[in-house]
């Protein structure tokens, strides 16, 4: 994700846009070159821009906007709001977008997403259109006259909150008055979410929910290591739910009544179980759990497998019409709503599964397939995927493969999945079993091969 300037492999879009530092990759040419190739590229009039709460956020933004409107196309500001709410925006509006966010990085990254009119991901191959302009600088340059303008519109933040109000079933929710702990990691969704549950009637107490670009009160990333203060707050035993969030809140990962972290591929299973219906399609990618596997078989869902990335998941979403999707870190895509992971919608579904079934939420998890899945990552040292490919297949050559996305392997006990990550240097492994023993041993035995 380096920029060069000359060779065949400029590749400036990673697996969720474009990251780097400001001043380092995001200098203030970058980001206005970025922008030109957008307005070139992009159809409409319009292009809608929004921003997580990274202190970059405005110098970033105003360089990408300064760019867009130089090819003639004005902007409308969104302002801070999460990823999904500009998503919505553009699936309503037919506007083209950009979000300024790096999500759960650490708070000296920002980072530049395309968001296609229909609300979803941008392609990867419009992704290298945008490239290919940037790198020839061949942009649409407007006469003075018609260089675009700068317009603004806070009232999206509102807009998302009522929409996700009106896909549950909110009276129910209020009947309940659940006591909702929400930490939003000073992140984009510091307005909307505790907003969300104050509209559907829950008592809510806000944990870091001041916007602070700097994420000083705990990384970005929402995994437990980074929530003891939410599972402290939880362990009270005072509160019905824990959320979290990441820095732009695409995703939401929840802490139980008793303050257990409940894993991403857990709340997919819940949603799956409680509101796919008989012979729905659901997509997850081939790095999911079998407990999503268990969970569709149980309901007589028609399963789809895909490569890794939620952008792939979506599209597939959209090819099948799959009602339901989703990726093991806590990112849900619900088709009825958008083809997009969405945090706060996350948070509405699992509080209407909460009021629907009238169990707390460690009942719910409790009810669900048991399955561990583990993953590590190696440095590869320069090894070659092919390489490390060969390794694995000549040390378990009787093993049935699968290599929709890197290489899966099956053993009695369950699966190990080794995948080349698209932005770092390093093998991603997976290992699911339903035994946290056979886990463990099953990473040691995969890792050894993996090393020789
Ligand atoms: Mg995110």
């Amino acid at each position: 994700m380096s920029e060069r300037k000359s060779g065949e492999s400029r590749k400036l879009f990673g697996t969720n846009g474009i990251r780097g530092i400001p001043n380092e990759l995001l200098t203030f040419s970058f980001c206005s070159g970025i922008g030109a190739a957008i307005g070139s590229f992009a159809k409409g009039e319009i292009i809608a821009l929004a921003r997580d709460t990274r202190r970059s956020g405005d110098f970033v933004g105003s360089a990408v906007s300064a760019g867009i409107m130089s090819t003639g196309k004005n902007v409308v500001d969104l302002g801070v709001i999460p990823t999904p709410a500009l998503q919505l925006y553009c699936k309503n509006t037919g506007r083209f977008g950009v979000v300024i966010t790096a999500s759960h990085n650490p708070p000296q990254f920002n980072g530049i997403k395309c968001i296609d009119s229909d609300g979803t991901e941008l392609r990867s191959e419009d992704e290298a259109a945008i490239e290919q302009l940037y790198f020839s600088s061949t942009f649409r340059k407007s006469e003075w006259t018609g260089i675009g303008t700068l317009l603004r519109d806070h009232n999206q933040g509102e807009r998302y909150v009522e929409n996700l109000v009106s896909l549950v079933d909110a009276d129910r929710i209020r009947s309940r008055h659940f006591k909702v702990v929400i930490d939003t990691g000073n992140g984009a969704a510091y307005s909307t979410s505790p907003a969300l549950l104050t509209r559907l009637g829950c008592r809510v107490v806000s944990l870091n929910s001041n916007p602070d670009g700097l994420f000083t009160s705990r990384n970005a990333e929402p995994r437990p290591e980074n929530l003891a203060e939410l599972m402290q707050v939880m362990k009270s035993g005072r509160f019905d739910l824990g959320v979290a969030h990441d820095g732009d809140a695409d995703r939401a990962v929840f802490i139980d009544e008793k303050g257990n972290f409940v894993e991403g591929e857990n709340t997919l299973a819940l949603v799956i179980k409680h509101m796919a219906g008989s012979g729905d399609t659901i997509v997850t990618p081939v790095s999911s759990s079998d407990i999503i596997d268990e969970v569709c078989r149980e309901k007589s869902l028609n399963l789809v497998k895909t490569r890794v990335g939620a952008p792939i998941v979506a599209r597939t979403m959209i090819e099948r019409q799959a009602r339901l999707g989703g990726e093991e870190n806590g990112g849900v895509i619900i088709g009825d709503n958008q083809y997009c992971r969405d945090g706060g919608m996350t948070v509405a579904k699992i509080l209407d599964i909460m009021a629907k079934t009238g169990k707390p939420l460690s009942t719910l998890v409790g009810e669900l397939p048991r399955y561990v899945l583990l993953k590590k990552s190696i440095e590869t040292e320069g090894k070659p995927w092919n390489k490390m490919r060969k390794l694995a297949v000549d040390s378990f050559p009787a093993c049935r493969r699968d290599e929709t996305d890197g290489l899966k392997i099956f053993f009695d006990e369950g699966w190990a999945l080794i995948r080349p990550s698209g932005t770092e240097p390093i093998v991603r492994v997976y290992v699911n079993t339903r035994d946290e023993g056979d886990a463990r041993r099953l990473m040691e035995k995969v890792m050894g091969a993996l090393k020789h």
